[in-house]
């Protein structure tokens, strides 16, 4: 059998886990089983990047990682990854910053990961990489005359032509994705994005809406959407509800309902949008007043990125100004808090709420609306209120479906889901569950797997030999010089 080698930016050491706040760790969980090797950053900043892996072995896998120099660091991910990248492929625009430079560190650091990796591979490792960090990990591996079927799956949307031309490294970006055999996205819409992108920017031969042919062979697509482990979270929030963080929650409500968010503090997620609806419900459906409270968990994330900091500032003004409106000497409608909190407090947390708060303005998926499902009570559930631009919802159409940018429309989302009656609650919940039910973090999994399995191989890339590790890096470098010359046709 073959061995999984996952590749993400970051490993998720299992001594770390348990308040990290990140969807790809938990959708990964299901995927590692004794035997597999998870490769990627330590987290650690050093005086220059590692060449070699530090490997350990916890549980049956092997976990090994590599350091990141500080100038490496910050090029590649506060600067391409995060103040280009992620924004972009958000749809934000106004966000983005290119710099030619972070591009290099960026390419460079993907360049490393390869050195490192490509030593520990076996001829039938099957290598699945994820994220928008590491687009261009597999250009690099086949640089290194590695033929194994390597996938890449992206956690995050792809944009339409019309923005991603807005990259001047796009078609070096797009052409490096085609080393791998099987590329993955969370929905459809993402799928036909990356296609539409993949045409007017290379010279590609579209085979049918799921595969295309290149100069080394062909590449297949797939969706797989991301899932949790559905009864296992549901047993963790049954046990939660009757711990002393939930109890303490419970009783400092006293008999005033919950609504809920969680998520990274990010511009993404639509937290100012959010903080002005709930204040919106309060001035359209006043009844409400001293009756619910938000309970906010934003977990601090990239702080060393500007706009994160920025965000960070705006939150805390917009807080004190629905406070300050509307707190009574015996209430506040919105409690904030801006740390991580250990998954199973929260699966407590979820169950007794009578609202979900999931508006994220784009998101690739947003485990955060499939674990609120799962934590609830179907005798007597909560409601989801769900953006119409979390990946999410394109099968989750039985939540409350929402503009986030729409703030009295959120408003009155909550006011229905408030004032919802238990027979609509359990129908909606019971459609819910059956739909995060048909797609776990297992299916995601075995589905991408099993598809990587059977990617046809592809043709050995010229002034490489077949399964030879050559780690030439002269004529490496110049192979990166050459592709960030590479520019976008204008659209
Ligand atoms: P993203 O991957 O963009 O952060 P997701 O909603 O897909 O968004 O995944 C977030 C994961 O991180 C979920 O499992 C959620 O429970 C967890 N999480 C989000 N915010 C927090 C927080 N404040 N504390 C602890 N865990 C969090």
């Amino acid at each position: 059998m073959s061995r999984l080698v996952i590749v993400s930016n970051r490993v998720s050491l299992p001594t770390e886990r348990g308040t990290k706040a990140g969807g790809l760790a938990v959708a990964l969980d299901e995927a590692m089983i004794p035997g597999s090797l998870w490769f990627g950053w330590s987290g650690r900043r050093a005086a220059s990047t590692s060449t070699r892996a530090k490997i350990v072995t916890h549980g049956g896998i092997d976990f090994a990682t590599i350091d990141l120099g500080e100038a490496d660091y910050t090029r590649f991910y506060a600067g391409f990854s995060n103040g280009a990248l992620w924004p972009l492929l958000h749809y934000r625009t106004g966000l983005f910053e290119f710099r030619r430079d972070d591009y290099n560190g960026y390419r460079s650091v993907n360049v490393a990961f390869a050195d490192a990796l490509a030593p520990l591979l076996r001829p039938d490792d099957l290598i699945w990489i994820h994220d928008y960090q590491l687009l261009t990990l597999a250009a690099e591996l086949r640089s290194l005359g590695i033929t194994n079927r390597i996938g890449l799956f992206l956690h995050i949307p792809f944009v339409p032509p019309a923005f991603l031309h807005i990259m001047p490294t796009a078609a070096a970006l797009l052409e490096a994705m085609t080393s791998a055999n099987l590329i993955g996205f969370q929905t459809e819409g993402d799928r036909l994005n990356f296609m539409e992108s993949l045409n007017s920017c290379i010279n590609v031969t579209q085979i049918n809406d799921r595969c295309f042919s290149h100069s080394c062979g062909q590449t297949e697509t797939i969706v797989t959407p991301v899932g949790i482990d559905v009864d296992g979270f549901t047993s963790m929030a049954q046990r939660a509800a009757n711990r002393p963080d939930t109890l303490r929650l419970t009783s400092s409500l006293v008999g005033r309902a919950l609504a809920i968010g969680v998520d990274r503090l990010d511009y993404t997620k639509g937290l100012p949008q959010r903080f002005d609806a709930f204040g919106q419900l309060f001035r359209r459906h006043p009844e409400h007043l001293r009756r619910v409270s938000l309970l906010q968990i934003a977990a601090r994330s990239r702080e060393d990125v500007d706009r994160y900091q920025a965000l960070r500032r705006e939150l805390d003004r917009k807080v004190g100004d629905v406070n300050g409106e509307f707190s009574d000497f015996d209430w506040t409608p919105l409690r904030y808090m801006t740390r991580a909190v250990n998954r199973s407090t929260i699966a407590g947390f979820y169950r007794i709420a009578k609202i979900g708060l999931v508006t994220p303005l784009r998101d690739g998926m947003n485990l955060v609306a499939k674990e609120f499902i799962a934590a609830q009570n179907p005798e007597d559930p909560g409601v989801l209120i769900l953006s119409r631009f979390a990946g999410a919802s394109e099968r989750l159409e039985d939540a409350l479906i929402v503009n986030p940018f729409d703030v009295d429309a959120v408003a009155d989302a909550i006011h229905r889901g408030l004032i919802m009656d238990k027979f609509e609650r359990i129908a909606r919940h019971s459609a819910l569950l059956a739909a995060i039910r048909s797609q776990t973090a297992a299916s995601f999994c075995t589905q991408f797997i099993d598809a990587l399995k059977a990617a046809p191989l592809q043709a050995i890339r010229p002034g490489h030999r077949n399964g030879h590790y050559n780690s030439s890096k002269k004529s490496r470098r110049f192979l990166v010089r050459e592709r960030n010359d590479a520019s976008v046709p204008s659209p």
